[in-house]
């Protein structure tokens, strides 16, 4: 969407600039709760383990000693939320794209 990288799951997930504003409010949501939860913020974490983190929030267990359990719900509650709404924003994107395509007109935005 951003044409500045191929758009890899850590792309889409953490990097794409396209995504940023929706991205960031629910990440502000998920660092809450992990810090209520372990005393960590999802930037702690290198890479990988932040995507593992994002799409199955019981891997915290494999990168932090104690993890107040009763968040965990929550914490995934949060990442659910982010995958779901970066799809919806990345198919709207790509519907708008589309479309701007078939009528003729520039596909810069
Ligand atoms: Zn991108």
């Amino acid at each position: 969407m951003c044409n500045t990288n191929d758009e890899t799951l850590e792309h889409f997930l953490l990097e794409c600039t396209i995504l940023e504003s929706i991205r960031s409010n629910v990440l502000c949501d998920i660092d809450d709760t992990l810090f209520r939860a372990c005393g960590k913020q999802i930037s702690d974490f290198e890479q990988p383990a932040k995507i593992q983190i994002l799409l199955d929030s019981t891997f915290l267990h494999e990168l932090v000693t104690e993890v107040d359990e009763e968040l965990l719900p929550e914490l995934e509650h949060h990442t659910r939320r982010l995958c779901y709404i970066l799809h919806g924003e990345r198919q709207k994107y790509l519907l708008k794209t589309e479309c701007r395509r078939r009528k003729g007109g520039s596909t810069q935005l």
